[in-house]
């Protein structure tokens, strides 16, 4: 039986609890100049909930709200922060079902990432920097220069303060929890952006964080634009800003941040090389392209979209390929079979469907895919380029699509080459069954994250940024509490020299 989506869009105003408004302090208000934007459904492209259009004054107030509760916050103890951590995760998963059709409505993904992967990795950052809240240690570090015992010298690891987060549409949660739960764990407080195209779940979300027990003030969110991010990147009470998003966005804030020296760190875009040498297990390296490729329609900063095959395995790979994604249904999110979810916007769609055509226009062929889907929505079949030349746009920008470039290579030294000639250094794949290989290519390969034999496992555990023009600093890992902390040393005179 078809879902009915228009009865499933017509909860959000429930689920939401507050249509309309943002939580700002112990508050749900609307924009001050009243100022709406709408978000709508990728998969049917109607509207589903009006959001405010946060200005400079609406920023200016959450960000006051933040420094003050930064006053209490950070000298919370520490366990008692790891507890709402907890809670906060408990009462996420608690939510998950309605948090997931929200995530699939907003984004267009389907349900089962949503639930799957969305809502479990803001699940488990909570509960992973939950364990790490009461461990944000600085060190004894003794004098190299003077005689023992004459100073006592020691790092504190101090919290910034007024953490302002700004995140991307395609994983408007998970994103924000791998801002928001670190930088708590730490003792500041936030003030978040989501996405004006998919602001849905971290709404309903901060409003959960408060019933877990999260005081008023430590997370705020404004929605808004990018007029909205640029205020809160220019407010001086802001200490350090979080960013996902495009490349060219994170240039931009890394400019206008530096005015206040507010600290920055960028997670930006990739365009990752996956490669297949022909002594991998072919099967598993064909499911692991077609994931690290079309998962989530290839609205993946980390998606593998550059497939490297070594020449022997190039047909079987393609073949392969082409198979598993004629198997793989497109549509709606919320239908239960869907493979392939809509990309997140008629203007994504032209921009994504306009590189495909450039390149057949410039003779590159079109292996399998290469058009739209005639339905509502905003539906693109899977699709593989052949014979794209090393400096095509194809080959070198960020296309955010179910588009994979495949190209031939002979050997190793040829391939990483060709997989570090791009601007970007995010992540990287590699198939094969020689271990000496597999090391070989990620201590050369220019990467953040080298998956082998895989492709796309992500952990709170793992460190997780870029390199080059994919960003500055990480998220994840111990590492996180690094980039929400400042050293401060301390060294007192303890006996005479
Ligand atoms: P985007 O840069 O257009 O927007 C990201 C956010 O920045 C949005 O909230 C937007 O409103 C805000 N914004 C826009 N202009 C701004 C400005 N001048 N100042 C402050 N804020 C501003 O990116 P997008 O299209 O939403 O997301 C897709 C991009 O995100 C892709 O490039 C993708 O690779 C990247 N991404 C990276 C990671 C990562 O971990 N490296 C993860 C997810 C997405």
């Amino acid at each position: 039986m078809a879902v009915n989506v228009a009865e499933h869009a017509g909860r959000v105003a429930d689920i939401l609890g507050h249509p309309g408004k943002m939580p700002i302090g112990d508050e749900w208000v609307a924009a001050s100049s009243g100022a709406t934007l709408t978000t709508s459904d990728p998969g049917t492209g109607r509207a589903l909930a009006e959001v405010p259009l946060a200005g400079a004054e609406d920023v200016d107030r959450a960000v006051s709200e933040a420094r003050q509760a930064f006053t209490t916050w950070r000298r919370t103890a520490p366990l008692e922060r790891a507890a709402i951590l907890w809670r906060i995760a408990d009462t996420l998963e608690a939510h998950a079902d309605e948090l997931a059709l929200l995530e699939t409505l907003d984004t267009g993904k389907p349900l089962e990432h949503s639930r799957g992967y969305d809502l479990n990795s803001a699940i488990n950052e909570f509960r992973y920097m939950s364990g790490l809240a009461a461990r944000v240690n600085g060190r004894l570090s003794p004098l190299s220069t003077m005689p023992s015992g004459v100073f006592h010298s020691y790092t504190r690891l101090e919290p910034l303060g007024v953490i302002g987060a700004i995140t991307p549409w395609n994983f408007p949660l998970a994103n924000a929890s791998w801002k928001i739960a670190p930088a708590l764990a730490c003792g500041n407080t936030v003030v978040l952006k989501p996405s004006e195209e998919t602001p849905l779940t971290t709404i309903r979300a901060a409003e959960l964080m408060l019933q877990a027990g999260l005081p008023a003030g430590v997370v705020n969110v404004v929605t808004g634009d990018g007029s909205t991010g640029q205020a809160l990147v220019r407010h001086p009470g802001v200490n350090k800003i979080t960013f996902t998003g495009s490349t060219s966005t994170g240039q931009e804030i890394a400019r206008v941040a530096a005015e206040n020296m507010t600290r920055v760190s960028l997670e930006l875009g990739g365009k990752s090389p996956n490669v297949i040498f022909a002594d991998a297990d072919i099967e598993a390296a064909i499911l692991g392209a077609v994931g690290g490729g079309f998962w989530d329609s290839g609205e993946v900063c980390s998606s593998g979209s550059r497939l490297y095959v070594e020449r022997p395995a190039l047909d079987r790979v393609l073949e392969g390929l082409r198979k598993a994604t004629e198997a793989m249904p497109i549509g709606h999110g919320l239908e239960p079979d869907t493979a392939i979810g809509p990309l997140i916007s008629a203007r994504h769609l032209d921009r994504v469907s306009g590189y495909v055509e450039e390149a057949r226009g410039e003779g590159v062929e079109v292996a399998f895919g290469g058009e739209r889907l005639d339905r509502e929505g905003h539906f693109y079949r899977p699709t593989a380029l052949l014979g794209a030349s090393p400096d095509s746009k194809v080959i070198n920008e960020e296309i955010f699509g179910p588009v994979l470039t495949v190209v031939p290579f002979d050997d190793a030294t040829e391939v990483i080459d060709a997989a570090n000639a791009t601007s970007y250094g995010l992540a990287a794949g590699v198939w094969t069954s020689d271990i000496a290989k597999a090391h070989h290519f990620s201590e050369n390969v220019e990467a953040g994250v080298v998956w082998v034999n895989s492709y796309g496992v992500v952990d709170p555990t793992m460190p997780w940024g870029g390199l080059k023009k994919s960003g500055w600093g990480r998220e994840n890992g111990e590492q996180a509490l690094h980039e929400f902390t400042e050293a401060k040393a301390v060294c007192m005179q303890v006996g005479s020299l």
